[in-house]
């Protein structure tokens, strides 16, 4: 049986590989992307009914960028498809002033000039009523932040990719690749196999197995979503009065949420915490978000983490194979950027460069100086 050629395979149609296809596809490529499960599953890392978008990025000023460069494409991609994808709510961060969040996110509006306002507790609880802060904590307020609808988002990208003629195979599971001597890649899947000049691997929690580098150090975790009604009703939830926010209690305890959904619906998670199980998440958001701690838990949802070490995302030629593209944008915080590296993917594998800067994110950091 004959093997079908393509210029370009792409592995895992989650966020980043959907992205990557819908932009290969309009330049022209003759894309093949394979997915081993259904469009916008709910057993990887991009599913949950919202996302954060911000561009004061405490975790390094470095990601503002392509931030910008981000937004612009989600609001290209919305015009493209006539789809509702991002929402802008303003975000708070929360937290005493010596935090990760707080000073780290006022260090990056401050270098990148972002609209901003910086909040007293007594501010912060007139404004947003449902926050009920101690003294000493403060809030960066910012404008432009808000959030992404996750699987609608995939499913316009991949809209985009089906419009551009690109093949897009689901339940079908990419087994192996590799390289010919000849260069050419070839990928073998539970149905059949394939021949491409170029492969991008995009396979979000999967990676570990499709990456064939032993020395890349990725850790895959569980996080719990949680969704709440509550307590006296949701009209202080609503987002012009409870934008996004991060809120860091300090010692590495980090939790966040979205304004309440058209069911009334309050979303909160703790970013890689300790507090586990109803009653401590209840405790937890007591002293901060009393009507949500006294509120009714409806739903819990669990969703995979891919870890680095230094929580950089990994993106780049494969360091063996020049011809494979890898990316493994997670650690947590990688959704807002899938527009961008969708752009970048395609940039990687199509002309071998990227205008966009993506020197932090370098898969051989791990190679030359293990962690
Ligand atoms: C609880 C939670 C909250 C988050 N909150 C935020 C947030 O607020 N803001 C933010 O920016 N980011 C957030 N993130 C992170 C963000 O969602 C991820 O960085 C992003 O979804 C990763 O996208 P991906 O394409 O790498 O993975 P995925 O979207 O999971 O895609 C990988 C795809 O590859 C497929 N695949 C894997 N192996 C194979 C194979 N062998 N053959 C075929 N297909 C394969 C998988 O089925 C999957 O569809 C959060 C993540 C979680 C879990």
């Amino acid at each position: 049986m004959g093997v079908t050629r393509f210029d370009l395979i792409v592995v895992g149609l989650g966020a980043m590989g959907s992205a990557a296809a819908a932009h290969a596809a309009s330049r022209g490529r003759r894309v093949l992307g394979v997915e081993q499960f259904q469009p916008a599953h709910d057993q990887g890392s991009s599913h949950g009914r919202s996302r954060v978008i911000r561009l004061a990025y405490f975790e390094h000023p470095a990601y503002v960028p392509l931030l910008r460069r981000s937004y612009e494409l989600w609001r290209r991609l919305e015009a493209a498809t006539g789809r509702d994808l991002l929402q802008i709510t303003g975000g708070l961060m929360i937290g005493s002033p010596d935090t990760a969040v707080v000073s780290g996110s006022v260090r990056s509006a401050r270098e990148h000039q972002l609209d901003h306002e910086l909040l007293d507790a007594a501010e912060l609880h007139r404004r947003f009523p449902a926050f009920t802060p101690r003294l000493e904590t403060v809030a960066l307020y910012e404008h432009e932040a808000g959030s992404l609808a996750p699987e609608e988002a995939i499913r316009a990208h991949l809209d985009v990719a089906a419009d551009n003629g690109a093949q897009l195979h689901f339940d079908e599971r990419v087994d192996d690749w590799r390289v010919l001597p000849s260069g050419t890649i070839e990928v073998r899947t539970s149905r059949a196999r394939y021949a491409a000049e170029k492969l991008i691997l995009a396979p979000g929690a999967w990676a570990g197995a499709l990456f064939k580098l032993a020395w890349l150090p990725l850790a895959v975790e569980p996080q719990q979503l949680h969704w709440f009604l509550p307590h006296g009703g949701a009209a202080a939830f609503h987002r012009d009065r409870f934008p996004i926010f991060i809120w860091d209690l300090g010692s590495g305890t980090q939790f966040y949420g979205f304004p309440a959904d058209d069911q009334e619906r309050v979303k909160v998670a703790f970013f890689r915490s300790k507090v586990t199980g109803e009653d401590a998440i209840r405790e937890a958001l007591r002293p901060c978000l009393p009507a949500l701690a006294n509120g009714e838990l409806i739903e819990t949802v669990s969703c995979k983490y891919t870890l680095t070490p230094d929580r950089h995302f990994v993106i780049g030629p494969h360091p063996d194979w020049p011809n494979v593209t890898i990316a493994s944008p997670c650690s947590g915080h990688g959704y807002k950027f899938a527009s961008v590296i969708g752009e970048i993917l395609a940039d990687l594998a199509i002309d071998g460069t990227t205008r966009h800067p993506i020197d932090l994110f370098d898969p051989r950091r791990f190679r030359d100086s293990p962690s």
